[in-house]
């Protein structure tokens, strides 16, 4: 009750006991209520009651953790007043960003890619790159809870100097959370991260949003789940550069590698993703660390292929189109809606189609009317 205004910086109970100030999480917990009150108190950097600009940036390009943790709650936030000095700090840091490879992951809970993510980024960083996780969580949009945040997730790479680990953000529609972690993305690129995993589980669009935001797009496969090869999603298989089976260790890896074979049978008939490159199928363990340094060779190859052939490029530019027409939408739904007389008629409106009263077509038509006489 008296201390409203002073932001939680407790650790979630799913972060390492002895995680340090690195530990992007203890900032914001992406799921939870701290989140909320952190974006509604902006915790971020003030000067006079206004977003210090200035200072983000710095500390942003310096790499400064804890600054870019508050430049991506700004990023974050819902509140209308954050959404101007949001997009010129952006404005600002995307001369400096656009220098690493995004990376998405995703395969059902369970499939092993918050092991993965630990096992691979770590062994990244090993090699001398800066690793930036990032989330998008459809469920934590859905509900309150969250399939990815929960646990207690990748405790020794949080701990690294050269990773950042940021969980979803958590509110507002899918589109929305798209477009908080494509300006993300720029952050963490501007503060030298030149690596950027973007996990996502596979409900509803989120694949489909995640691929439209990553240069590589990694499907992680099972076997033995259940999950015969009918039961995958042929449309994810279609957006895959590279289908991963994990869990090729002890007595599973025999199995594992006949998912493979079968897998890449499947793959073999399908569109792939990418043109110029066939989807391969592989095997790994992120327990054992089996074949991980093989997969990033596959990266490595993917790169330099379609670099050479001008298509990686090309789905750069295209994704900044796409980027521009979902923050148009996003934009003048704000607008929109913001108009208090229109957000009152839209929920009448609701009610009347609901009773059978009005149609959903006159019903738009009379909104946008509305909208039109507000210009
Ligand atoms: P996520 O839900 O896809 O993030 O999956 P998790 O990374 O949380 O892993 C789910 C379970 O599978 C955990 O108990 C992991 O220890 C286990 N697991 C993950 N990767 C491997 C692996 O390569 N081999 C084996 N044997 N178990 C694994």
């Amino acid at each position: 009750m008296t201390d409203k205004k002073k932001p939680d910086t407790r650790l979630p109970e799913w972060a390492p006991k002895d995680a340090g100030s690195e530990f992007a999480t203890r900032v914001v917990s992406g799921e939870t209520k701290q989140h909320k009150a952190i974006n509604e108190n902006t915790h971020v950097s003030r000067s006079h009651g206004a977003v210090d600009i200035d200072k983000l940036f710095n500390g942003v390009v310096e790499g400064n953790i804890t600054v870019l943790s508050k430049a991506i709650t700004l990023i974050e936030s819902n509140s209308h007043k954050h959404f101007e000095p949001a997009q010129e700090l952006i404005k600002r840091l995307l001369p400096h960003a656009g220098k690493s490879i995004r990376i998405g992951i995703t395969g059902v809970p369970g499939a092993g890619k918050s092991t993965f993510i630990e096992t691979f980024g770590t062994w990244l960083i090993a090699q001398g790159h800066k690793v930036a996780v990032l989330a998008i969580d459809p469920s934590s949009t859905i509900s309150k809870g969250s399939i990815l945040g929960d646990k207690t997730r990748m405790e020794k790479l949080s701990r690294s100097q050269s990773s950042f680990i940021r969980p979803s953000p958590s509110s507002g529609v899918l589109g929305g959370v798209a477009r908080k972690t494509r300006e993300t993305i720029i952050a963490c690129e501007a503060a030298g991260f030149d690596i950027i995993l973007i996990e996502t589980v596979g409900v509803g669009q989120s694949e489909v949003t995640v691929r439209s935001i990553v240069d590589f797009f990694m499907l992680m496969q099972i076997t033995g789940a259940g999950d015969d090869l009918q039961g995958i999603k042929k449309g994810i298989m279609e957006l895959a550069d590279l289908v991963v089976v994990n869990k090729a260790d002890g007595t599973n890896e025999l199995k594992a590698d006949t998912t493979k074979n079968e897998l890449i049978q499947v793959l073999h008939y399908l569109q792939p993703a990418t043109t110029g490159w066939n989807t391969p199928a592989m095997t790994c363990s992120a327990l054992t660390g089996l074949n991980i340094p093989e997969i990033w060779e596959q990266i490595s190859t993917f790169l330099s292929i379609t670099r050479g052939n001008g298509v990686f490029e090309q789905r750069r530019s295209g994704q900044n189109l796409e980027w521009l027409d979902s923050m148009l939408t996003e934009a003048l739904t704000q607008l929109f809606f913001h108009d208090k007389g229109i957000a009152d008629s839209y929920n009448n409106s609701k009610k009347l189609i609901l009773a059978g009263k009005l149609t959903p077509a006159i019903a738009a038509i009379k909104l946008i009317d509305m909208f039109k006489s507000t210009l």
